[in-house]
């Protein structure tokens, strides 16, 4: 077995398992406490004062003067599009090295993706290549900018803070300005990862973030959008909430909504896990650390790490191998040795939903597929 010292070091990190999960929720404070209490309250549904409480946290926690729940992070961007003002037949630029709920929930709308490269360093969305997509294919006009390949109007740019590694979000959000793009942060995976010392998500029009079970921390299932926009805000809040026009007994609906709130008893579950949301990121960026001192005496694998303006959450630590058969090798020996890994996702552009969108000079996206692995990134006990 070639990897055997990666995977005896591994199970030393996380002793007394047979089976070490890629990352698995910690319940450590005042979960338990805060779910009773909602019980109690008999507000278990969508609207309560946790609910309220993790939207302030959430504005605390982001910079953000507004903080709007959602039941999970899939809807929290499909609402955070729909409010942009993206409409069918729109393109969305965003990256080919995502989670499948990016380019879900710009499809929700009719939009199509556009999907763009990723930056060798930063795993996220490439500035460079953004800013080249634009110069080669956009058309300025009086409402934006429109894709000269298609006719089609830019709606949106949607880039994707990856494993946790914040991109180079002050540059695109400079190109999107430039360009009168607007700007949604896919920060589901970043909660507690800053850029030059701002919160991901913080930068755009809005940014969206994701509380599932497998994320930094967790509701059960739980979303965010974040805002400065006070419009745009209660706008989402209006829209999630069925478009209820506010009224003591009368049901009045003015647009077509959606039952998108995150329910009180899951928002007392967030409540609880943000307050430890500093001490995880501390312990897992000690097991990053860990990490590091280990591959960095390891031939043939490199440790992801965050660049000098980032300071990332390492939700998922992340291995580059040599090639892809090299990460085969890898991925077989730890997941039937008890260690799970994952390589990282397929290519957007390769599914038969998305075969159809653009996608454009996506080299870099492909050599990170080819080697790439997530190991354990549980807080450790
Ligand atoms: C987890 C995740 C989402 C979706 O969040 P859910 O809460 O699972 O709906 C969206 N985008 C990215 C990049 C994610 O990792």
């Amino acid at each position: 077995m070639t990897n055997k010292k990666t995977i005896d070091f591994i199970k030393s990190l996380f002793p007394n398992k047979d089976f070490i999960p890629l990352h698995e929720p910690r319940f450590l404070g005042n979960e338990k406490k805060y779910v009773a209490d909602a019980i109690d309250s008999t507000f278990v549904s969508s609207v309560g004062a946790y609910v309220n409480k993790f939207e302030e946290m959430m504005q605390d926690l982001t910079g953000a003067k507004y903080a709007v729940a959602t039941v999970n992070g899939t809807s929290a961007l499909h609402m955070a599009l729909v409010v942009a003002g993206v409409k069918q037949g729109d393109e969305v630029l965003s990256q080919d090295l995502t989670f499948i709920a990016t380019a879900n929930a710009i499809s929700y709308i009719g939009a199509k993706p556009v999907f763009l490269d990723i930056d060798r360093k930063t795993l996220g969305l490439s500035a460079d290549k953004l800013e080249a997509f634009l110069q080669e294919y956009g058309q300025k006009g009086a409402d934006g900018t429109t894709n000269s390949r298609t006719g089609n109007r830019i709606a949106a740019c949607v880039p994707m803070h990856t494993y946790g590694f914040p991109c180079e979000i002050d540059r695109i959000a400079a190109i999107c300005a430039e360009w009168n793009i607007p700007l949604i942060e896919d920060a589901a995976e970043s909660l507690g990862s800053y850029y030059k010392g701002i919160h991901t998500g913080a930068f755009g029009l809005m940014g969206t973030f994701s509380f599932n079970g497998n994320k930094t921390v967790t509701a059960g299932g739980g979303g965010a959008i974040v805002t400065d926009n006070e419009e745009l805000a209660k706008f989402a809040k209006h829209l999630t909430t069925q478009a209820k026009v506010p009224h003591a007994w009368e049901f009045n609906h003015d647009h077509i909504g959606y039952n998108y709130r995150m329910p009180n008893l899951n928002a007392a579950l967030a409540c609880a896990q943000l307050e430890q949301l500093a001490a995880y990121v501390e312990n897992k960026r000690e097991l990053a650390e860990t990490y590091k001192q280990f591959f960095s005496e390891v031939e043939g694998i490199t440790l992801c790490e965050e660049g000098k303006d980032a300071k990332a959450n390492y939700w998922l630590n992340a291995l580059l191998l040599e090639n892809r058969e090299e990460r085969d090798t890898f991925l077989s020996e730890t997941n039937s040795n008890g260690v799970m890994t994952r390589p990282a996702w397929t290519l957007m552009h390769k599914l038969p939903m998305f075969e159809n969108c653009q996608h454009h000079n996506i080299e870099v996206s492909q050599w990170v597929e080819d080697r790439l692995v997530n190991i354990p990134s549980s807080v450790r006990l």
